[in-house]
């Protein structure tokens, strides 16, 4: 899952990503409106979190700029205390939801995971694979009956898996939606997370899951990369 923060408050920006970041999501952050829009139109993000009061395009422009060019992508706005009406402005403009400064990291991270998790069937909150089952809800997986001691950045992978079983998944799209834009592409970070996953889903069972393609990528597939 990859996040767009735009705020300009480069503290709460910080903060904002680092959290995330530990919850195991890719982060990208703009501190102006006008990045922030060029962003959000260039690259395919799950959610954006948008401050409002920002120098150049305002949150709420933003959020109008990109439902006029379709673009669907879940909006969580952060509004001042005392802006009623910017509440009002910006989920008649399109935004998700709202969530007024100052705040707590576990209220934001509540309210983004219930947007991630909204959009009906395309994101149920259960994810079945074989003997393996992902809890959206409870960030929780299981493999025959037996919890699985995963980091957020495992979980984050292993539900990117499950969203596309025997599909086979190449590294630049994990590249793409489970890490950022400061990430740097010639490092084997990816494998080596990868490989700890794949470790981890051997352990509760004979089959590992978790294939390499040689040359292309990852597949989740039982009985091997087929
Ligand atoms: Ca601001």
């Amino acid at each position: 899952m990859r996040i767009l923060v735009v705020e300009d408050e480069k503290k709460v920006a910080s903060f904002l990503q680092k959290g995330l970041r530990e919850e195991g999501y890719a982060v990208d952050v703009a501190h102006d409106g006008d990045d922030g829009l060029v962003k959000a139109l260039v690259n395919d993000y799950d959610l954006l979190v948008l401050d409002v009061m920002l120098p150049g395009r305002s949150g709420i422009e933003i959020v109008r700029e990109l439902r006029s060019k379709e673009k669907a992508t879940p909006v969580l706005m952060l509004t001042a205390r005392d802006a009623e009406q910017d509440v009002v402005l910006g989920l008649n403009a399109g935004a998700d939801d709202y969530l007024t400064k100052p705040f707590g990291f576990d209220e934001l991270l509540a309210r983004v995971r219930a947007l991630l998790r909204r959009g009906g069937a395309a994101r149920p909150d259960r994810l079945v694979y074989d003997d393996v089952q992902l809890d959206r809800v409870e960030h929780a997986a299981v493999r025959r009956g037996e919890r699985l001691d995963l980091t957020p950045k495992e979980f984050q992978l292993l539900e990117f898996f499950m969203v596309s079983p025997e599909k086979v998944v190449r590294r630049t799209e994990l590249l793409e939606k489970v890490w950022d834009l400061t990430f740097d592409p010639m490092s084997n970070v990816v494998d080596v997370h990868v490989g700890h996953l794949r470790r981890k889903l051997g352990r509760s069972g004979d089959d590992p899951l978790l294939h390499t393609v040689r040359g292309v990528g990852y597949v989740l597939r039982k009985g091997g990369p087929a």
